[in-house]
């Protein structure tokens, strides 16, 4: 995927979030590539959700934030945002700041005695940890014993904050734990699978390491149907279920299981938070809530997102607090 490949037809505008609320070509994939051409910096780089819509629109599967990722790291881009959020303390503020009382011990096993490894995350581990229980007594009617992988996070604070040497050390101590082990593992957060798929190839430069690792990745819900498609039932009366951006590559894996909406939460970035784009992109999908009782959701930042910006009903859970 080059810049080059742009032949500045447009289709990629009527999908992107930003351009569809701004109605400004600089917020547009288009806009933004012709600046990053051109070398030039513009405000509204920092102002993309990174959802990806435009790579799946595009005839040339042209992703906006992943040519602006190359670019910086091409350029030895050395200088962290400054941005008023804890992360730029601590990119793993999320997973730190609280702390879970659930104790899962009885359900799990050593790594080397595990079928599958369970990347336990900021978002199972602080606020759905009910999904990942579910998750492990599922396991367990059907003989499979799971590992969580307790490694910090995924990284995407060092991503926001552009610590790119931080995130190549996290990526590169996750890859070697998981290879080392030789299994699966299994994520329950949209944003890790894109880290983890998208993000990690970027930074660790297409490494063979890599390449085996992305292999290895898998959403908690894929796992499940693949598994075991006959038992697999999720608890689907007056619930929408949100596919996440960065999960939809993944849609094939179980499309025909799960009714699910894609669409745009609005994004939790800071940037995009101080221009009131949540509030904004809502005309886009508020009407999809009508008559619901649940919004499920597989991603920790459109879980928080939705939090902020909903009144209940509809509650906001993960899809596999939903397992029946
Ligand atoms: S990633 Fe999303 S917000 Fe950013 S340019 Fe592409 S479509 Fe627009
Ligand atoms: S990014 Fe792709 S869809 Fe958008 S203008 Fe360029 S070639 Fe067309």
């Amino acid at each position: 995927m080059t810049l080059e490949l742009c032949t500045r037809c447009g289709k990629c505008l009527s999908t992107c979030p930003t351009y569809q609320v701004f109605l400004s070509e600089a917020y547009s994939p288009r806009g933004r590539l012709a600046f990053l051409e051109a070398g030039l910096h513009h405000p509204s780089f920092e102002q993309c959700t990174w959802c990806e819509a435009c790579s799946r629109t595009c005839p040339h599967g042209i992703s906006f934030p992943l040519l602006y990722f190359e670019y910086l790291l091409k350029n030895n881009f050395k200088k962290f945002l400054s941005l008023p959020f804890p992360f730029e303390r601590n990119p793993f503020f999320l997973y730190e700041t609280f702390k879970t009382k659930d104790d899962f011990s009885s359900l799990t096993v050593t790594p080397e005695q595990a079928d599958i490894l369970i990347f336990f995350s900021c978002d199972v581990k602080n606020f759905y940890p009910r999904a990942l229980k579910k998750f492990l007594l599922f396991l367990q009617k059907q003989g499979k014993k799971a590992s969580l992988i307790e490694e910090g996070c995924c990284g995407i604070g060092y991503l926001i904050t552009r610590n790119f040497e931080g995130l190549k050390k996290q990526a590169l101590k996750i890859v070697e734990l998981v290879l080392k082990a030789g299994k699966e593992i299994v994520v329950f957060c949209a944003t890790c699978w894109w880290m983890f798929k998208k993000i990690y190839p970027l930074i660790l430069e297409n490494s063979e390491e890599v390449g085996q690792f992305s292999e290895k990745i898998i959403s908690a819900y894929a796992y499940l149907f693949r598994e075991c498609p006959e038992e697999l039932k999720v608890f689907s009366e007056k619930v929408l279920f949100h596919l996440p951006c960065h999960l939809t590559d993944e849609r094939k894996a179980f499309k025909y299981n799960l009714k699910v909406e894609e669409f745009c939460c609005g994004s939790p970035r800071f940037p995009l938070l101080k221009m009131g784009f949540p509030e904004k992109y809502q005309k886009f999908w508020k009407k999809k809530l009508e008559g619901k009782d649940y919004l499920a959701t597989f991603c920790i930042g459109c879980y928080l997102n939705f939090k902020f910006h909903l009144k209940e009903p509809p509650k906001v859970v993960h899809w596999l607090e939903l397992l029946c």
